[in-house]
C-alpha cells in the first residue's frame, strides 16, 4: 500500500497542525525555563574559573567579590537569553516544517510505509543533532560572554587567547596565529580573516576556543 492511493491521508496534515499547536505552547513554557537554568549555571562557572584563576596568582592585591556583578554582565546575560529562546523556539517550528514537507512528499511520491517511516526518522535525526550542536555551541558562547564581562568587572583589561583543540575542525588561524596571544579586552583581534570581524574566543560558530584572564599589576585591582 502507498500513501497516494490513501483517500484519506489529509488527515495526517490536521494532525501535524494539531500537534504543532498544543507542542509549541509547552514547548515555549520549558524553553524560558531551560535557557535561565543554563545561564545560571554559565554564570556561577564563570565565577569559580575567574576566581580559581586570580588565586592561582596567589596574590592579595586582588579582592574577589562573591558574585561578580556589573550592568554590562546583566545586558550580555539577558541577550544570552534572548538568543538562546528564538534558537530554541525555531527547533519545533522546522521540525514541524520537514514534517509537512516529507508528508508532502510521500503523497506526491506515493511513499511506502517503510520509506515514510526512513524518511521521518531522517528529520527526527536532524532535529535532534541540530538541538545539540545549538546545546553545545551556545553553551560554550555563553560561558565565555559571561567570563569576559567578569573579568572587565573586576578591572582585568587582557585576555591569552586558548586554543582548546577541543573542535574536531578547528580554525587554523585560531590555532596557529591567535594562540597564546595576548590582548585587550577593549580592542580585541580579528577572529576572521575572510570578513575582518573582531571578536572574542568562542563568538564564532563551533569555536572552542577559550580565554584566560591575564592581570598586570599596573592597574589597582580590587572590589
Ligand atoms: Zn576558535
Amino acid at each position: 500500500m502507498s500513501f497516494a492511493q490513501d483517500e484519506d491521508i489529509s488527515f495526517g496534515f490536521e494532525v501535524i497542525a494539531d500537534f504543532k499547536d498544543k507542542y509549541t505552547d509547552i514547548y515555549a513554557k520549558f524553553a524560558e525555563k531551560t535557557v535561565r537554568t543554563f545561564v545560571n549555571k554559565s554564570n556561577s562557572n564563570a565565577d569559580y574559573t575567574l576566581r580559581k584563576s586570580l588565586e592561582n596568582m596567589n596574590t592579595d592585591k586582588l579582592k574577589i567579590k562573591r558574585n561578580i556583578q556589573s550592568k554590562e554582565l546583566d545586558v550580555t546575560i539577558e541577550s544570552i537569553v534572548a538568543e538562546n529562546m528564538s534558537l530554541i523556539t525555531s527547533i519545533p517550528e522546522e521540525f514541524f516544517k520537514k514534517l509537512t514537507t516529507t508528508m508532502t512528499l510521500a503523497i506526491q511520491n506515493g511513499y511506502s510505509l517503510t520509506q515514510f517511516k526512513k524518511q521521518l526518522m531522517k528529520v527526527k535525526g536532524m532535529t535532534e543533532r541540530r538541538a545539540s550542536m545549538i546545546a553545545k555551541d551556545q553553551s560554550n558562547k555563553a560561558f565565555n560572554a559571561i567570563a569576559r564581562r567578569k573579568a572587565q568587572a573586576c578591572g582585568v583589561k587582557q585576555f591569552e587567547w586558548i586554543h582548546t583543540g577541543i573542535s574536531k575542525t578547528p580554525r587554523p588561524y585560531h590555532k596557529n596565529v591567535l594562540n597564546h596571544k595576548i590582548f585587550d579586552f577593549d580592542k580585541p583581534p580579528i577572529i576572521d580573516p575572510n570578513t575582518n570581524v573582531r571578536g572574542y574566543p568562542a563568538q564564532l560558530v563551533n569555536c572552542k576556543c577559550m580565554m584566560r584572564p591575564v592581570v598586570s599589576f599596573e592597574h589597582d585591582v580590587t572590589d
